[in-house]
């Protein structure tokens, strides 16, 4: 994609109530627009990291057996009163009047509406387990919504739904997920600890939440970097310092973490309100067993910017990344450096690399480069003068300092490998 025909361009100012580092990067280098405090737009480059990060986490559902489905987000109250949650869910949820006085609410999950339509699909032990899952806009009102897209009052959830005839068929499917969550995480470039939390009040058990270790992070966790045992410390009674009782041989360690996904054990919570039951093999109605799991795709995105940047700006792991390459154009656009540099450009492209070519007119090379550093884009290939005449190109990951000066031919291997 050509730069100067992108939809995009790099602020030098930003929003000033925003202190995290995610919306700070995120806005200077325009991947993200604010529209209000924790409601953003995502422009070109922030899309496709979007995409990129959904890509995963839809292939890994889908290797566990789940299948993507679609809910609404504009829920009737009647569905949220079975489990009197229209009320308990107290300030979060957005619920209003519409034009004819129907009382509604926008969704800020889905396990009401998930059991309503579970009655339609499952009837019999014969239909069990099943899962699905959808990636789709949850509205909170979050009273403080200042940790940048971490903590949007409108964003997008990747939420799971499993459902069983019994606690063992479920804690098997829940093993098979945590292993998925992990597969996510490390796919996107995170370490994520499966952390021992509180099962809220859908269960006695623990739920997991999956903590990544970073200041900007609202959670706090107990946590051997040994094994990887980790309690969050609204229920943990470890402190600091003492021995793992899991290894036995790591140190805990207080961890400020932020929660990028989580699993839990809802049981009957909420198919028994609403009655969705199956006929177990003598026929007698049982309440299906139900397990949730979410994901939040944007906390997600800005937890890899707070893990990933440097003092000059974002370094996107590869697989998340919204490009592979960044081409700079470097240098007065004489015809014999446009020609190269075009050619550059359609050499990669035909090599199914994904490339940005800044092939803008009027930046000056110290913006292209400043800019190149803002972005993040993993590989940098630079064509100027100074390449032209050496019939070569200079290559440079943006996390390393060295720079390769290569045949184009070598350059395109090398991102190809
Ligand atoms: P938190 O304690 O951080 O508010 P939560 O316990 O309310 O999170 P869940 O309701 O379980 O979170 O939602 C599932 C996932 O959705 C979370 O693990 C997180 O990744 C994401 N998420 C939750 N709230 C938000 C939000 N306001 N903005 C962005 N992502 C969110
Ligand atoms: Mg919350």
């Amino acid at each position: 994609m050509r730069e100067s025909q992108l939809f995009f361009k790099t602020q030098k100012d930003f929003p000033k109530d925003e202190v995290a580092i995610n919306a700070q990067l995120l806005l200077r280098a325009n991947f993200i627009e604010k529209l209000m405090a924790g409601v953003y737009s995502y422009l070109p480059l922030g899309y496709r990291v979007r995409e990129k990060i959904i890509r995963i986490i839809e292939e890994e559902m889908n290797a566990l057996g789940a299948a993507e489905i679609l809910m609404p987000a504009l829920h009737p109250r009647s569905v949220w009163d079975a489990t009197k949650r229209w009320e308990t869910m107290g300030k979060i949820m957005y619920q209003f009047k519409d034009h004819s006085g129907r009382e509604v609410g926008l969704g800020p999950t889905h396990e009401e509406v998930m059991a309503v339509i579970g009655k339609t699909v499952i009837d019999s032990y014969a239909d069990l387990p099943r899962a699905v899952y959808q990636i789709q806009t949850k509205y909170r009102d979050e009273p403080r919504a200042k940790s940048g897209v971490l903590r949007g009052r409108e964003f997008t959830m990747k939420d799971l739904y499993s459902f069983h005839t019994d606690e063992a068929s479920l804690a098997e499917f829940y093993e098979e997920a945590k292993k998925a969550y992990t597969k996510v995480f490390t796919r996107a470039g995170l370490k994520a600890y499966a952390t021992e939390a509180s099962g809220g009040d859908f269960t006695k058990e623990y739920s997991h939440e999956f903590m990544v270790e970073t200041n900007a992070g609202e959670d706090e966790m107990m946590l051997c970097r040994l094994c990887g045992f980790a309690q969050n410390t609204e229920i943990s009674k470890l402190k600091s310092g003492t021995q793992c009782p899991k290894c036995q041989s790591g140190v805990l360690d207080k961890v400020t973490s932020v929660e990028v996904g989580n699993i839990f054990k809802l049981g009957t919570k909420f198919s028994e309100p609403v009655g969705f039951t199956y006929k177990n093999q003598e026929g007698r109605s049982m309440p299906v067993v139900m397990g949730s799991y979410g994901i939040g795709i944007e906390r997600l995105l800005g937890t890899i910017v707070e893990v990933h940047h440097d003092d000059k700006g974002i370094v996107w792991p590869e697989a998340v990344a919204p490009f592979k390459a960044h081409l700079l154009r470097i240098g007065e656009a004489t015809p014999e450096l446009q020609r190269l540099s075009e050619e550059t450009y359609h050499a990669l492209q035909k090599s199914g690399v994904e490339v940005l070519f800044d092939d803008r007119e009027r930046a000056s090379s110290g913006e292209k480069f400043f800019d190149a550093d803002l972005i993040g884009i993993p590989w940098r290939i630079v064509v100027s003068e100074k390449t032209l005449v050496r019939e070569k190109v200079e290559l440079k990951r943006r996390n390393e300092q060295e720079v390769k000066v290569i045949t184009l031919n070598a350059c395109i291997k090398s991102l190809t490998l």
